[in-house]
């Protein structure tokens, strides 16, 4: 039996097992993935305090490594159930359990999927929700990148170390991303802007040649020849395991109070996957950290 159990090995979760792990609680991270979550997908963070730039794959390593040095125990599987009511918690894997006295849920976010004929029939051939991973295979080609938020504008500027064209189509006339990410991509002579227009159709027969995009405003549409599109359009939790809990909010986030709690005793929340106003490396950490000395401080009164 486990002191805690720790469901996602991002920065939240890790950071949760820091502090777990050094306030000598027995604790397991169980991560489906590699270690660091979102953080792999992300080739440089410019905004995590303390170390100027870094490669998303470098700090993942060091967040784990650190971890599992002050005696993080680490699980690979995925979570498929859980009973959160009552003692002992109950963490389903398959055909496996197992149990804790308390669970901190760090499970995240995933891509929100575009939705639109082609995408799914050509995923992987053209269709990509990952610049950092694929990238490379589209030099010297012409993409497109769907979106309007950091995601978006930061990828594209990434994209723009191979490709001979990035085009980002946005549904509304402005960005939501931040200033200085805005800033750079207009500044980049790679990058198109269509604003005001929404993708009907990625077209293609066995990969990826253009897409269909209609502009909201006077409803022409209009085809951009492209090899590659890259999808960002936000996120969606990982919380299909949670669906019977009751501590989820209409959207699917894990709501929570502001010491990480939710309302079931024991149960508590830290990351993206929570109700948060901000999806950043550096909250979801704050996030994990305090959530273990909420679990401390439960496990001492319980
Ligand atoms: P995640 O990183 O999503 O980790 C959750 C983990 O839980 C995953 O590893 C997942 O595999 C695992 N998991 C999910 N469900 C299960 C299950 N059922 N069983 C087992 N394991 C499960 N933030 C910044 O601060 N700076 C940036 O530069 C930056 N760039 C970004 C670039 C992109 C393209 C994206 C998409 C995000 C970026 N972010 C950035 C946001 C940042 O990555 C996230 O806010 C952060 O990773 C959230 O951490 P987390 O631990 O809450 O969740
Ligand atoms: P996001 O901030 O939710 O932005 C999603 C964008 O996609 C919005 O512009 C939205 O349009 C648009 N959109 C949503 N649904 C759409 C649809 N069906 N069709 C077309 N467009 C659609 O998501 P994100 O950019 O992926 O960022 C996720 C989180 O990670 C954020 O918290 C972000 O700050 C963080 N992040 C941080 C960094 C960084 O710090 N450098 C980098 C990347 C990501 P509207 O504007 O109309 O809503």
């Amino acid at each position: 039996m486990y002191d805690l159990v720790i469901i996602g090995g991002g920065p939240a979760g890790l950071s949760a097992g820091l502090y777990a792990a050094r306030a000598n609680m027995k604790t397991v991270v169980i991560e489906r993935g590699l270690y660091g979550g979102q953080m792999q997908n992300t080739l440089d963070i410019e905004n995590y305090p303390g170390f100027g730039k870094i490669r998303g794959s470098e700090l993942s390593e060091h967040m784990y490594n650190q971890a599992l040095e002050v005696g993080l125990e680490w699980k690979m599987g995925e979570v498929t159930g859980v009973k959160l009511e009552g003692q002992p918690k109950i963490i389903e894997m398959g055909n496996e359990e197992i149990r804790a006295q308390a669970v901190i849920i760090a499970s995240g976010a995933q891509p929100r999927y575009l939705g639109v004929p082609g995408e799914k029939e050509l995923a992987g051939r053209g269709v990509s929700y990952c610049a950092t991973c694929d990238g490379a295979f589209y030099r010297d080609q012409d993409v497109v990148v769907v979106g309007g938020g950091d995601s978006a504008v930061e990828e594209g500027i990434f994209l723009t170390r191979y490709a001979s064209s990035v085009t980002i189509v946005h549904r509304r006339d402005k960005l939501k991303a931040q200033a200085i990410l805005q800033e750079r991509a207009f500044k980049n002579s790679k990058i198109k802007f269509i604003f005001d227009s929404v993708i009907e159709e990625i077209q293609g027969d066995s990969k990826v040649d253009g897409v269909l995009i209609r502009n909201a405003k006077d409803n022409s549409t209009s085809v951009i020849e492209a090899t590659g599109v890259f999808i960002y359009i936000g996120l969606v939790p990982n919380t299909k395991f949670l669906q019977d809990t009751g501590i989820l909010d209409e959207q699917g986030y894990v709501v929570a109070g502001l010491n990480m709690s939710t309302n079931i005793p024991g149960v508590f929340v830290a990351g993206d996957v929570r109700n948060t106003p901000l999806r950043q490396i550096v909250s979801a950490a704050g996030d994990g950290a305090i959530a273990a000395m909420e679990v401390y401080d439960y496990l001492e009164n319980l």
